[in-house]
């Protein structure tokens, strides 16, 4: 874990990088990028959220607002595909934090193997941070990591006016018996639904479909070698 007392923004990477000077560019970015946690070689960060807005965005996440009655499934942030994100075989997936507002009465749920397995009302705003023995992971749902996982979380106004706000799920997608990640991602648009192959760092990205500009999220991947 970064001690705070030791974080300290670098004048720039050419002086951090001088020999025999002190570099704190490494605690500056624990705590900035990652709030603490660190990612292992065979760790990536994935992120899946939407934000309820009148605004037209290039962001996947952001749609109208939600009308009484009806469900939304939380998008990819990554690739645009709405859940169930399908964990593939060999890699588990746990809930790091997760952050929501509503402007009126939401119901949400997270459905894993397609059954409904928890959820909450909520019509303000809330914040979760899990650790590691506590929070939400696939894990226990096959330990072997021999089967596909459908994950997904989704949430209905169960209000009598439109809700505005957002929920976003940070999480971390870890491979446990597995080569290395893929080089490349499926993205989807969200104008037309055109769906394509991109390399994984793709973020703004003009669709071959329509050639409407979609902005995805790119996350860090660990370094570290355990
Ligand atoms: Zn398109």
């Amino acid at each position: 874990m970064p001690v705070v007392s030791k974080v300290r923004v670098s004048p720039s990477w050419g002086e951090a990088n001088k020999i025999g000077q002190p570099d704190y560019t490494i605690e500056s970015r624990r705590v900035f990028v990652s709030a603490g946690y660190e990612l292992n070689y065979n760790e990536a960060f994935k992120t899946f959220g939407v934000s309820f807005s009148n605004e037209v965005s290039p962001f996947p996440q952001v749609v109208v607002p939600l009308a009484p009655g009806d469900t939304q499934i939380l998008i990819d942030l990554e690739t645009g595909l709405p859940m169930p994100y399908i964990l593939p075989v060999g890699y588990s997936l746990k809930i790091l934090s997760d952050i929501w507002s509503y402007s009126a009465r939401a119901r949400t749920a997270i459905r894993v193997l397609g059954f409904y397995y928890g959820g909450a009302d909520s019509d303000t705003l809330g914040t979760n941070y899990y650790n590691a023995v506590g929070g939400f992971s696939t894990e226990p749902f096959d330990p072997t990591f021999l089967t596909p996982i459908p994950l997904q979380l989704d949430v209905e106004n169960i209000d009598g006016n439109d809700i505005h706000g957002y929920w976003l799920a940070s999480t971390v997608l870890t491979a446990e018996s597995t080569p290395p990640f893929p080089e490349v991602k499926e993205v989807r648009c969200k104008f037309c639904e055109f769906q394509e192959e991109v390399d994984w760092k793709t973020t703004l990205h003009k669709c071959s479909g329509c050639g409407a500009t979609n902005i995805y999220l790119s996350h860090t991947r660990g370094r570290k070698v355990i």
